[in-house]
């Protein structure tokens, strides 16, 4: 039995971590990560890093959990890893108590005397509830410490984008834009919010993936204090980033059908500051004040906001993994071990 070639292309925390878990499962497997910039520089360098047990659907809260378990052995076995607990709490109306309930796995109630300890600000009528094994990571800095890892053992190429695809029974020719062609088993896609860019558009172009942009909002507050709150009614959180030193309000942007290299160039406008800071006044009002810069970029959602992990093509050789939905970095383990599965059949045949 040869060793198989696997091509992974996009060097996001999606692709790193997949390329990490193949070869957990693969350790012969011949492996090509290519990013066509740096590795950890797309959507994965703008994220705030929150890992929360929190999904709409079943499969997405048995992501998150898988994922939650991962973390929790790599933080364990590699203590110097950017990853940080935090204490983090849900917000919400007594009236939306269960369905929170439903969509958080493993709420701790918390008794009157707590509640007003942790947020003594909460507008009147809303509960609260401690969500378990919460953490935030540097993501940018998690992907280059898999990439770094991963040169031992694979071929990792940057600057280099892939150009053109070809698939036939037999395997997958990939061109570079170095000129180089790389022949490959299988190639897995995980491009992020360039999913309906490049050659593989018309491949995707059936998945009905759209790119909506991502705005949160930095507050100049010490990161060691006041309380972590997700709001799941609003759809919106604020926590600390220990490892930058301030606190991010993330809320929801509904600026659908953008493109990454328009969100490399965008700004945070006034409009937007409003917008969050109007959103700030209802849940942490000390806050609002606070908030007058942070980061701009953007994700690919899927049009049932679950994660997409797929055969593109006609000969199972193609496989497209992305559309995480906002939820790239807590879903990245869980996602990542979906896709080795359905890469299975190439890694026993190799
Ligand atoms: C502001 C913001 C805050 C966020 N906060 C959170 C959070 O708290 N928790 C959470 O779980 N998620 C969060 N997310 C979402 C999360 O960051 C993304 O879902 C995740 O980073 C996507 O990872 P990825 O690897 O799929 O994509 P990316 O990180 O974008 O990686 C894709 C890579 O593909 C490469 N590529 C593209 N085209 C080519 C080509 N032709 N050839 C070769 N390479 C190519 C790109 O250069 C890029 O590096 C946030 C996102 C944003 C924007």
């Amino acid at each position: 039995m040869t060793a198989p070639r696997i091509v992974v292309v996009g060097g996001g925390i999606l692709g790193c971590t997949i390329a990490a878990r193949l070869l957990e499962r693969e350790p012969r497997a011949r492996l090509t990560l290519v990013d066509r910039g740096l590795v950890g520089a797309g959507a994965s360098m703008y994220s705030a890093g929150v890992h929360f047990p929190v999904g709409r659907s079943e499969r997405v809260r048995q992501l998150s959990a898988a994922s939650a378990d991962y973390y929790q052995t790599l933080r364990a076995r590699h203590p110097q890893l950017p990853m940080y607990g935090f204490d983090f709490f849900v917000a919400a109306g007594a009236a939306d108590a269960e369905e929170v309930r439903a969509r958080c796995a493993g709420l701790l109630p918390l008794s009157a005397e707590e509640k007003s300890r942790v947020a003594p600000d909460l507008p009147a009528g809303r509960e609260l509830w401690r969500m378990p094994d919460c953490h935030v990571t540097d993501v940018q800095g998690l992907a280059l410490w898999y990439a770094q890892r991963l040169r031992d053992r694979a071929e990792v190429l940057e600057g280099v984008g892939a150009e053109a695809l070809d698939e036939s029974a037999d395997g997958v020719r990939l061109t570079l834009s170095s000129g180089r062609e790389l022949a490959a088993d299988a190639v897995v896609l995980a491009p992020g919010p360039w999913v309906n860019e490049g050659c593989w558009s018309g491949l995707t172009a059936g998945l009905g993936v759209r790119v909506k942009k991502v705005v949160a909002l930095h507050i100049q507050w010490p990161a060691e204090e006041g309380a972590a709150l997700f709001f799941p009614a609003e759809d919106a959180f604020l926590a600390p980033l220990p490892h930058r030193g301030h606190w991010l309000f993330s809320y929801t942007c509904q600026q659908w059908d953008v493109s990454p290299e328009q969100c490399r160039q965008a700004r945070v406008e006034a409009r937007e500051i409003a917008e969050a800071r109007e959103a700030l006044k209802d849940v942490a009002p000390e806050l609002a004040s606070l908030a007058g810069s942070g980061r701009v970029f953007c994700d690919a959602y899927s049009p049932s906001r679950e994660p997409l992990a797929q055969y593109l093509g006609r000969h199972r050789r193609i496989l497209f993994v992305g559309a995480c939905n906002g939820s790239g970095y807590r879903l990245a383990p869980g996602v990542a071990a979906e896709a080795v599965a359905l890469l299975n059949h190439t890694l026993t045949k190799g």
